[in-house]
């Protein structure tokens, strides 16, 4: 049996067949599902999908629809882009295609938020087109199944799997091929633990014979971080320390945090532009806080401040406040902002 015969009788026997998408299909609700599912499971898609369908029955709708209530319906389903996407790319088609999927693969692909492998799975699954396609599970499948080297986003790995799927995707039935693959990859040759023994492909399977699903696809290599420096100014006052509250966008978006300084020599010209006048400073000892891109290696510096005669200029208008260490205040925090605060607070614990 050829390896498009043997996933094609294991997806009559076992193949998902009843989801809300697979019925009724059109290119548009199929669209819908291939996007929310890009990042999240099945169980968790459906009664987004169910709800969505409910309030956008059509293309027309979706466009017409203000992007707030779009928005709103994918509240919870996270990377939100998918849906702004869904919405730019239903106006497209309302003003360049009478409120028609397009039909064409190349016109499917240039829409917001379809790459290759999810225009072939839309023109394939709703209309029967002939195109491969080749989404995160259908990788883990053939990857495993070849011992192909390299791991999802390297060129070569991608260039070598696209060639796979172009070969091994029949010409006749190709809608089931492509569904049954996908599920192959979802039910069995799943991430961790693949169900080899049930699985149709395992004669033949490279990574099973040799033991190596776990090895299959690879692991991009890990990139160190880079590491940042700063210098965290805990300015004090008696039993109060000033903070200020970061900007909406970039790292503790709206939080409370210190000043910093990427020099300790800034620190004089801080001061004076606060109106403030340094008693004394104690330099504390550095810590590392991870953020998903670098580690900052932030080093404390406590100073001891008076306000200059009449001259100083906090105010709590200006996003400042000097935070009570004996009376917490309900303001979001910075994350080493708190750890600081905490150990100021109780400098047994520190
Ligand atoms: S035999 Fe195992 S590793 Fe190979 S394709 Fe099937 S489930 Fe995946």
């Amino acid at each position: 049996m050829s390896f498009s015969d043997k996933v094609l009788t294991w997806y009559d026997e076992q193949g998902r067949k009843d989801l809300p998408w697979q019925q009724n299909k059109t290119p548009y609700r199929v669209w819908i599902s291939e996007i929310m599912l890009q990042q999240t499971q099945v169980a968790t898609v459906i009664p987004y999908y169910q709800r969505f369908m409910q309030s956008f029955p059509t293309i027309i709708d979706l466009a017409n629809a203000p992007q707030d209530d779009v928005l709103h319906h994918w509240t919870g389903l996270g990377y939100y882009a998918r849906a702004r996407n869904l919405h730019k790319a239903a106006q497209i088609m309302r003003d360049d295609y009478s409120g028609q999927f397009p039909v064409d693969i190349e016109q499917v692909m240039a829409l917001p938020g379809i790459g290759k492998s999810t225009a072939g799975a839309i023109l394939s699954l709703s209309l029967g087109q002939h195109h491969p396609i080749l989404d995160g599970n259908v990788k883990r499948v053939l990857a495993r199944f070849h011992m192909v080297e390299g791991y999802p986003g390297l060129a070569r790995f991608e260039k070598q799997l696209w060639q796979l799927t172009e070969e091994l995707t029949p010409t006749a039935c190709v809608q089931q091929y492509n569904q049954a693959m996908m599920d192959l990859g979802a039910m069995v040759c799943t991430r961790s633990n693949p169900g080899c023994v049930s699985c149709p492909l395992k004669d033949d399977c490279q990574a099973f014979f040799h033991g190596q699903q776990k090895n299959f696809p690879g692991k991009k290599p890990k990139k160190d971080k880079p590491v940042k420096q700063t210098a965290m100014l805990l300015l004090r006052q008696e039993q109060q320390i000033l903070m200020y509250k970061r900007p909406a966008t970039g790292i503790w978006g709206g939080l409370y945090s210190f000043y910093e300084l990427s020099d300790a020599s800034q620190l004089q010209q801080k001061l004076t532009e606060l109106g403030l006048q340094a008693s004394s400073e104690q330099q504390l000892d550095t810590f590392r806080h991870t953020f998903s891109h670098f580690h900052l290696d932030i080093t404390p510096l406590i100073v001891d401040v008076t306000p200059l005669a009449n001259t100083a200029n906090i105010n709590e208008n200006n996003r400042q406040l000097w935070y009570h260490l004996s009376q917490p205040m309900n303001v979001g925090l910075s994350a080493p902002a708190k750890v600081l605060l905490d150990n100021l607070q109780n400098p047994a614990h520190k």
